[in-house]
């Protein structure tokens, strides 16, 4: 396929939120696999509920899950304006067209007019469609009227036929033309309504394919009349299923985090972000799972997008990470981590006391021990303190099992003093001297580096730990162990 053009086309009203990420990834994906354009086009002409705060974050969440575009805001395009609220011109321009070939009019029915009408047809138990009145306006009546009230221009629609939608997805989708009324282009605030600039738009941008969100598959026809009327070509459409809560409602806030900032604020990696939202109503053809944003675009194609609504699943996003993270570069996750580790509460004076460079090297071997264990950057953090602070917390329950017996204190003494010998400080010796202390004692393996390792970390479970002995060294070690003797035992 040659001249593919796909625009992702978001409204700057919210945060950028999984529905969105999926549409422009289906968008990218196609258009990136045929070598076609992406074009980013700002629906910006709710000038009450846009914000540039949104569109900031917006344009920051696309970069950051690197889903680059050709065209639009910051790289510019020579179909631009990409912003709707710079486009006005364009879209009076185009109603006027249609005015002058009287396939629009004006209309200047007030609100209780047309609510009045409404009552009359639901009374008669018919659909409250516009009757068309204004339709019969002669040029004079509309110059007078114009000069005194608010008016709407309305496209004049078919009563009769249907109008087909050829959905890539969803196959041929039939709308009667009778449930359409009049419907209004350009508002009496002189804004376009979202059909009427989205088709205006689609056409001037030469947009091949638009590739959205399932809900606009009832828009699809008044778009496509728009675009008759205005004797535009129509681009081929694709409707891209729903993505529901586990509940099968509607995917929302009370379901947890929804848009891209939580998400990268909780430590979840773009890479997998993208992973599991392509996962969300496309698969391969076979059960592959973990694929990479390349595989992904070179397996990627429209007929493979199933009809039916994809069910978000929080928690195999959250497993979807902890394999990215298990599995990513060292060097690559300490990057992405530290941020999280600067602005840590816990830890951020930490950072800020070492070199960043130094502070590098010691998180590598930090990630490194504690990576399988975690499934979040956030987590990492947490799962982190003890490696870095001697001012941890003690886990309750483990303090009762492991320093409440009575021999506790003897056993920590004991281990104390093996580790001050043991030579060389690593962990195969560690282990070997940590080994032999249990047969001298006759005890399990369990009864000595359960309370060593909760004397070290506060905690009854982590990874190996005679690395992390190891790593902290025999200073930090048996300063620990000493603490923790005198804290909880009483021998
Ligand atoms: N601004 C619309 C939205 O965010 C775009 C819909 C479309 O792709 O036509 O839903």
């Amino acid at each position: 396929m040659t001249g593919i053009r796909v625009r992702f086309a978001p409204s700057p009203t919210g945060e950028l939120h999984v529905g969105g990420v999926r549409t422009a990834l289906f968008n990218w994906f196609f258009t990136r696999n045929h070598g076609g354009k992406m074009i980013l086009r700002i629906d910006d002409t709710d000038r009450q509920r846009s914000s540039p705060e949104y569109l900031e974050s917006i344009l920051t969440s696309l970069k950051w899950l690197e889903l680059d575009w050709d065209e639009g805001p910051e790289v510019g395009g020579k179909y631009g304006p990409y912003f709707q609220s710079e486009r006005l011109n364009i879209y009076n321009d185009e109603a006027q067209k249609l005015i002058d070939s009287k396939k629009a009019y004006y209309c200047f029915c007030t609100p209780e007019e047309l609510q009045a009408e409404r009552e009359i047809n639901l009374r008669k138990g018919q659909p409250p469609r516009y009757s068309g009145k204004c339709r019969q306006l002669s040029p004079q009546e509309i110059k007078d009227k114009k000069a005194h009230k608010n008016f709407v221009i309305r496209l004049l629609s078919p009563e009769t036929g249907q109008t087909v939608v050829e959905d890539i997805i969803r196959g041929t989708v039939v709308f009667e033309n009778n449930i359409f009324d009049d419907f209004i282009i350009i508002k009496s605030d002189g804004l376009p309504t979202y059909n009427f600039a989205s088709v205006v738009d689609d056409f001037y941008m030469k947009i091949s394919h638009v590739i959205r969100a399932e809900e606009h598959l009832s828009n699809t026809p008044r778009q496509q009349i728009i675009a008759e009327q205005l004797g535009y070509k129509l681009p081929s459409y694709a409707h891209v299923p729903m993505i529901l809560a586990p509940d099968h409602s509607k995917l929302s806030k009370r379901h947890g985090a929804t848009s891209v900032q939580e998400y990268k604020e909780m430590g979840v990696l773009p890479e997998a972000l993208i992973n599991y939202l392509a996962l969300l109503g496309w698969s391969p053809g076979d059960d592959r799972e973990l694929m990479s944003i390349n595989e992904m675009t070179d397996l990627f194609s429209l007929d493979k997008v199933s009809k039916n609504p994809a069910i978000y699943d929080l928690k195999k996003l959250i497993w979807l990470n902890g394999n990215y993270l298990r599995t990513m570069k060292l060097d690559v996750i300490v990057q992405k981590a530290l941020p999280f580790f600067k602005n840590s509460d816990e830890l951020s004076d930490v950072v800020h006391s070492y070199q960043e460079d130094d502070f590098k090297k010691i998180l590598e071997k930090v990630i490194d021990l504690v990576r399988d264990r975690v499934k979040t950057l956030r987590e990492l953090v947490e799962a982190s303190g003890y490696f870095f602070r001697n001012d941890f917390t003690y886990d309750e329950k483990g303090v009762k099992k492991h320093f409440g017996k009575k021999n506790a204190g003897e056993i920590l003494a004991k281990v104390y003093r093996t580790l001050k010998d043991v030579e060389p400080y690593q962990p195969e010796q560690i282990k070997n001297a940590l080994g032999e202390l249990s047969q001298t004692l006759n005890l399990s393996m369990g009864r000595i580096n359960l309370p060593t390792r909760l004397a070290v970390t506060g905690r009854t479970m982590g990874p190996d730990l005679f690395e992390v002995i190891t790593f902290l060294g025999r200073e930090k070690t048996l300063e620990r162990i000493k603490k923790a003797k005198e804290l909880f035992t009483s021998s």
